[in-house]
């Protein structure tokens, strides 16, 4: 059944991996001295940096690590398998600095990779990738591409090029002729062919899997392949297969038709003649729970039977083809970001101020309906809220109608919208116990909008471009009931830049008096992919980031603050010429004729401090006037 008011822990348990904990009021880390949310935001505002905050937590990149190479290495015991676990991280899932230095930080003792997928990507991975660990490198090249994988193996790096199409190993083979001509050891990448499954990923991510997948080889291009390596004695190099079936997999079903269809080309290849090969890389892929409700799950296996799985299919499909079981590589890029970055965004305003008894305009004489709607309200109880909700509906009804024909006035229409406002809103509470689609539905008509300082666009564009849902709660009061259902309003002047109360995936948010008390929603899950698609549409960009770090006595220190652009340098980035326009700002101030020198000194200071500040927004509430640089 529907639970009408939300429980206090906003799905923790589905979401929440045990990373954080509620504890008493407030959303702690479930780390050291488990400091909450609320604590750690409010140490970095009070240094002065305001507006949305991404927090990162490098223990929980650790984490993901540990896990994924622990459960492949049980399962590999499980079976015993007798081919290595190797893992790179596809750096296009977030490339940011504080990401990938902490990343390769803590990853230290697993001999931990990176992916590439361009030029840029390519040169993160040489510079970022201790020499050894792998790197593959995917994605359409060119010859120069091509040429910096031949500068890194002879660096020494232990590189792997995973070619899309046979063009591209021609291009390898030309350039190896320039590389190596005088040399007597050539030195010369690994080579991976990208194979094209018949097998279809799943969900929104599906096209990078199946037969219309832009990327991969067919059968008949890997037979050319396979022979274009050897007609150039090449063929000691190629030694992985690759596929990616799609990011974040709900089902696992189609993970295993792949592993088989892979399996296979591979034991196919070896038994051919390709006495080099010895890796199968199995992708990305591998889910995130992101639902903050049970009927919502998003996945339906765990990370060991993944890791059983595809253990378990390579044993049997080496043993069947009577091969050495292959080097088992994964490219899990959401697993390994996603819970290490929460945003952090203040409420900024909640507007449903106007349906309060106290802005009611009676009458001393009202219409009787009006005055019918005040009674209704007044004796609502348990016993009849159904019967009076209905009655106060109708009389909502023909009220309206009665407006419409001229018969009442603005006054009257406004006491019916907040009379009839009231007694849903106490309806919904009183019958809370019973669930029925029309209180979902009426709900959904007294949400409240909560005005928050990030962009959607900026912080979660999977959301706006895919509907992605990320778990959302305050990060205090935590110990109260919420009982406002909540649509959630970015900053940005669009539309799309908002998050509807969903009835079937309710969120509540709390009562609150905004010129009383801080309120602040935290985003979870939002350290893949987001930060590096998010777009400065209305030019809001990156929110401040922080990463938090513990010490030795289990202390959590503020560390490798990125202050979010200002407004200058936004400019700037899109190749204005802020000279130009500092000069003309001025010029416009000095000549106006509407104000004295002092006056102009004085506006120009301004203007200087809100072009040195990030676009993100102060408080927006009347009575803080004064208090004119409280940045929320
Ligand atoms: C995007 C991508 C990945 C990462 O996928 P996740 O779903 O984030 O794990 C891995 N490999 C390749 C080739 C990719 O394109």
């Amino acid at each position: 059944m529907l639970k009408i008011v939300n429980s206090l822990d906003y799905g923790i348990d589905i979401w929440g991996e045990d990373n954080f904990l509620i504890k008493g009021s407030t959303i702690n880390l479930n780390y050291k001295k488990q400091p909450s949310l609320l604590e750690i935001t409010q140490s970095v505002r009070s240094r002065g940096y305001k507006g949305p905050l991404l927090l990162r937590f490098p223990h929980l990149i650790k984490k993901q690590i540990s896990t994924l190479y622990g459960e492949f290495e049980r399962a590999k015991e499980e079976f015993n398998y007798q081919g290595n676990f190797q893992a790179v991280f596809p750096l296009k899932v977030n490339q940011y600095p504080n990401f990938i230095n902490a990343l390769m930080d803590v990853s230290k003792a697993y001999n931990y990779g990176l992916e590439a997928g361009s030029k840029a990507e390519l040169i993160l991975a040489m510079s970022h990738t201790p020499l050894g660990a792998p790197i593959t490198v995917n994605g359409f090249k060119d010859k120069e591409m091509i040429g910096l994988c031949f500068i890194a193996v002879n660096m020494g790096h232990n590189l792997t090029i995973t070619i899309e199409g046979v063009g591209e190993l021609q291009t390898i083979i030309l350039v190896n002729k320039e590389f190596n001509a005088e040399r007597e050891h050539p030195i010369i990448p690994k080579i991976g062919f990208r194979i094209r499954l018949h097998s279809m990923g799943v969900g929104m991510w599906a096209k990078s899997g199946g037969y219309s997948s832009k990327f991969g080889l067919t059968s008949t291009e890997l037979l050319d392949a396979y022979e274009l390596l050897k007609t150039h004695n090449l063929l000691d190099k190629l030694w992985m297969i690759h596929f990616h079936i799609g990011s974040q997999m709900s089902n696992i079903a189609p993970l295993k038709k792949a592993l088989r269809e892979a399996g296979n080309i591979y034991a196919d290849l070896k038994n051919r003649g390709a006495f080099a090969l010895g890796a199968i890389n199995i992708g990305g892929g591998l889910a995130v729970e992101y639902s903050q409700h049970k009927h919502a799950k998003e996945i339906n296996y765990s990370l060991r039977e993944f890791a059983n799985d595809v253990v378990y299919l390579m044993k049997e499909i080496s043993k069947s083809k009577k091969i050495e079981e292959p080097d088992i590589f994964t490219e899990s890029g959401r697993f390994i970001a996603s819970s290490h970055a929460v945003l952090i965004a203040p409420v900024l305003e909640l507007f449903s101020q106007e349906y309060h008894e106290k802005s009611l305009r009676l009458k001393t004489i009202n219409p009787p309906l009006v005055t019918e709607l005040y009674d209704l309200w007044c004796s609502l109880k348990r016993s009849n809220a159904r019967e009076y909700l209905h009655d106060s509906l109708d009389h909502m009804e023909s009220l309206l109608t009665l407006f419409d024909l001229g018969y009442i006035d603005l006054e009257d229409r406004s006491n019916t919208e907040i009379l009839v406002n009231l007694i849903i809103k106490k309806s919904i509470l009183l019958l809370k116990d019973e669930g029925t689609d029309e209180l979902k539905m009426l709900q959904s008509q007294i949400q409240e909008r909560y005005l928050v300082n990030f962009s959607a666009f900026q912080s979660l564009p999977d959301f706006w471009g895919l509907k992605q849902h990320f778990p959302i709660l305050p990060i205090d009061k935590l110990d109260i009931k919420p009982t406002n259902p909540a649509t959630i309003w970015d900053i940005t002047c669009d539309s799309d830049g908002e998050i509807d109360f969903n009835p079937d995936l309710p969120l509540y948010l709390h009562d609150i008096d905004i010129n009383k008390d801080e309120y602040f929603l935290a985003f979870f899950l939002t350290g893949a992919y987001q930060e590096v698609l998010g777009m400065k549409h209305n030019l809001f960009t990156h929110p401040t980031e922080v990463s938090i770090e513990f010490d030795e006595q289990g202390d959590y220190r503020l560390n490798k603050i990125i202050v979010s652009q200002n407004i200058m340098d936004v400019l700037d980035d899109i190749d204005y010429n802020t000279d130009a326009i500092d000069k003309k700002l001025k010029r416009q101030l000095q000549s106006s004729k509407l104000i004295n020198q002092a006056q102009k000194d004085e506006l120009l200071g301004k203007i200087y401090l809100y072009l040195s500040e990030n676009s993100y927004l102060k408080t927006i509430q009347a009575n803080n006037e004064d208090s004119n640089f409280d940045t929320l």
